[in-house]
């Protein structure tokens, strides 16, 4: 942050504080006469104030992201190799590099779902008709059925483990995910999925991410796609297209319609 700027930021600190119990631990500021820049810059806390926004936008009203949320702290911390990371009142970005619109929507939606011991991810895994058994999932590899190495990832196209059950939680997703990878569990699935519903077809900051999630799947096996990750994507169109490549069809979608539309209800 640069001095010059420091006036803004604070107005900006104040207003996420204030409509959306936002707090963001400042890394810069005045030391001691001289001025300590920190990692944070004024275009961070403008990317993370408008994906905020437009969290809650599909919520209804800042009232409602404050419930939903419960007040969230926001800091720069050494994370390892994620870019951001989720915990119950908390959401952390990589010192290592800037974040995106979509990993502030992820994050948070992380924080929304701990704020309810992690519920929403549960009834998401179960709206959308999926389960998870790491047994089943160590059986499928066992037989040679899963599109990954042995209880182990390969890194080259169609052996990414994508496929239901083929990742390290045995998850097995129902309906069709914009993507899933070794990493995928039900918990990645509702950030993904609550993501996808904010970028969906609304002209955001999120929406060209959304929309290349999706157009992957029409692309040839060995393709390319907008993430610079080449794989067998026919293959993987009768997993993760949706109905008319229209995601607004897919359970996901649906489940985070019903969910900030009151239709949902966690306790
Ligand atoms: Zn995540």
């Amino acid at each position: 942050m640069e001095q010059a700027d420091a006036q803004y930021a604070q107005a900006r600190l104040a207003q996420l504080k204030g409509e959306y119990k936002v707090d963001v631990l400042a890394d810069w500021g005045d030391d001691g006469g001289a001025w300590k820049p920190g990692i944070w810059t004024r275009a961070e806390l403008d990317r993370l104030h408008s994906a905020i926004v437009l969290i809650a936008n599909v919520m209804g009203e800042d009232a409602k992201f404050v419930r939903n949320l419960g007040g969230v702290t926001v800091q720069k911390a050494d994370i390892g190799t994620h870019g951001g990371e989720a915990i119950v009142h908390q959401v952390s970005f990589s010192t290592k590099g800037s974040f995106s619109a979509w990993t502030v929507v992820h994050e948070f939606a992380h924080a929304w779902d701990a704020n309810y011991g992690w519920k929403l991810s549960r009834l998401l895994e179960k709206y959308t008709g999926g389960y998870t058994s790491p047994i089943l999932s160590y059986l499928k590899q066992l037989a040679g059925l899963s599109d990954s190495g042995f209880l182990t990832p390969e890194k080259k196209p169609g052996r990414y483990g994508r496929r239901p059950g083929c990742n390290k939680a045995g998850y097995f997703y129902g309906d069709r995910p914009s993507g899933s990878n070794w990493s995928f569990n039900r918990i990645e699935d509702f950030a993904e999925s609550v993501a996808m519903y904010v970028g969906w077809e609304r002209g955001n900051d999120l929406s060209q991410h959304a929309r290349d999630r999706v157009v992957r799947y029409q692309l040839k096996n060995g393709d390319k796609d907008a993430f610079n990750v080449i794989d067998n994507w026919t293959d993987y169109a009768q997993s993760f297209y949706p109905e008319n490549g229209d995601y607004a069809k897919t359970k996901r979608w649906q489940f985070v319609d019903d969910l900030v539309n009151g239709r949902i209800v966690a306790d």
